[in-house]
């Protein structure tokens, strides 16, 4: 009897800037019903066109922190000066769908979902250059200076912790958009067909 499996645990991380969402986006547009995203809860404030429950579960400081201590978190981590973190019923709710998680967190958040038995595969996007990493985060005009300043520091933490061996799985450089997606896309779509072939 071949072992029973979940659909797989995908994690998406990279300085902020490197151009995430924007590459997760087109995946979802794409396969609309096998990929889910895990909807972080998280204390910074919505930006303009972010929904609560869609993008991220915005709450309150102390809502975060009662689900710290309700145990509810399988990884939470502060970045740029506010509190993020992954549910066990975010990830509950795309997995009960049959569909593969994609997470996308930073990197405190990736060492503690390698703690877990989550056996989860590990992406990295990475900007072109620090240079072009400022450009985009300025050129995406939502966040302040203070908080353009604090994400390019954690930027650097990010890229250094990237180079340690076999921390991913993958690295996307995203400097052509269209060839970094193809690079994306060929990797998930494989990690899929992997899982489903474990599977039979
Ligand atoms: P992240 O989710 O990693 O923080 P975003 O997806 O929000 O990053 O992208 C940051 C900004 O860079 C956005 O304004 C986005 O449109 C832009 N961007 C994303 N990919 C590229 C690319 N390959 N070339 C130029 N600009 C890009
Ligand atoms: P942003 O504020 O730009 O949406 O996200 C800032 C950073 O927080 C990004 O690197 C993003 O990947 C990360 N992030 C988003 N959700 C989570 C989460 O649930 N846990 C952790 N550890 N990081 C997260």
């Amino acid at each position: 009897m071949a072992p029973v499996t979940t659909p797989p645990v995908i994690v998406i991380s990279g300085p902020s800037g490197a151009g995430k969402s924007t590459l997760l986006k087109r995946l979802f547009a794409n396969y609309p019903d096998s990929f889910g995203f895990s909807v972080s809860h998280t204390t910074r404030p919505p930006r303009a066109g972010e929904r609560d429950g869609i993008e991220y579960h915005f709450v309150t400081p102390d809502h975060f922190t009662q689900l710290i201590a309700d145990n509810k978190f399988i990884e939470h981590a502060t970045f740029a000066g506010k509190s993020y973190g992954t549910s066990i019923q975010a990830v509950k709710d795309v997995v009960n769908k049959g569909r593969a998680c994609i997470l996308d967190i930073e990197m405190e958040g990736v060492k503690q979902v390698k703690k877990t038995d989550l056996d989860a595969k590990f992406l990295f996007v990475a900007p072109p250059s620090v240079e072009e990493l400022e450009k985009r985060l300025r050129g995406r005009g939502t966040e302040s200076e203070d908080a353009v300043q604090k994400r390019l520091e954690q930027a650097v933490k990010e890229l250094e912790y990237s180079k340690v061996d076999g921390v991913h799985d993958r690295v996307v450089v995203n400097d052509d958009f269209e060839k970094a997606y193809k690079e994306l896309n060929e990797w998930i779509v494989g990690v899929l067909h992997e899982s489903a072939a474990e599977k039979n």
